[in-house]
């Protein structure tokens, strides 16, 4: 379809002209594209027109969703929240998951990881916002689980993952991801060989990307406003 064709590449221009302005090399940038509550089909269109790596929130769609679209080697990554009876799915299908927050999970991937496969990469999802509310890691806990993470055989520890609370002013939407970067910085200095930093969603893609986003997750700019459950981060 090419509605997603051009929304794709608007967002592609998008994070090149915000990259240039900031001085970084719009190649250190990955988009990811958010198909949750979007059908099979929508991920075909987006395919053709070059995108590699899908994003979904819920267990059963991904799977569903791997289970359709066999045909096409997509780059899977869960990025929603995950319940410990619900890992084996995502051991045996993603690619990454951007969503840990305790070791009891982490360590169930590990486990359940098939041996011919790659090690799963992983992001911590943290709670940067610090909203009693809001799931992921508290930022104090970050560097103990991370530290405990990369020690696990079947995964390889890639980096952080933050969804602050929303908020339309620039520079306000800047400071959480600032924050994240600074304790990414801080676990390469105690020795972790991470590189990811995923923030950023439609509405605050340009704010994440100043702040360094290596990964930036967009859904609604893409396939357009989602009309069911799932809508929410
Ligand atoms: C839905 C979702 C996105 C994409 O959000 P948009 O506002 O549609 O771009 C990104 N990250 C997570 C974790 C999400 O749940």
């Amino acid at each position: 379809m090419n509605a997603i064709r051009d929304a794709l590449q608007g967002v592609r221009n998008h994070i090149i002209s915000v990259a240039e302005a900031c001085g970084r090399n719009p190649a250190e940038i990955q988009l990811l594209a958010v198909s949750k509550t979007f059908p099979a089909d929508a991920i075909r269109d987006a395919w053709a027109a070059g995108q590699r790596a899908f994003g979904e929130n819920y267990v059963q769609e991904l799977a569903s969703k791997c289970e359709t679209l066999q045909d096409l080697p997509v780059e899977w990554h869960f990025i929603g929240p995950l319940q410990s009876n619900k890992t084996r799915i995502i051991a045996e299908h993603a690619h990454w998951i951007h969503s840990v927050d305790r070791l009891k999970i982490a360590e169930r991937l590990s486990a359940q990881r098939p041996d011919n496969m790659p090690p799963l990469n992983v992001c911590l999802q943290v709670n940067i916002s610090q909203e009693d509310s809001k799931s992921g890691v508290n930022v104090a806990d970050v560097a103990p689980l991370a530290h405990a993470i990369a020690r696990l055989p079947k995964l390889t520890l890639r980096g952080l993952m933050c969804i602050p609370a929303p908020c339309n002013d620039l520079a306000q939407q800047r400071a959480p991801f600032a924050a994240l970067k600074q304790l990414l910085q801080q676990l390469q200095s105690e020795g972790l060989a991470v590189d990811t930093l995923s923030m950023g969603m439609s509405s605050d893609m340009p704010a994440a990307i100043q702040e360094g986003a290596t990964i930036v997750r967009v859904g609604t700019a893409i396939f357009g406003a989602r009309h069911y459950p799932g809508g929410a981060a």
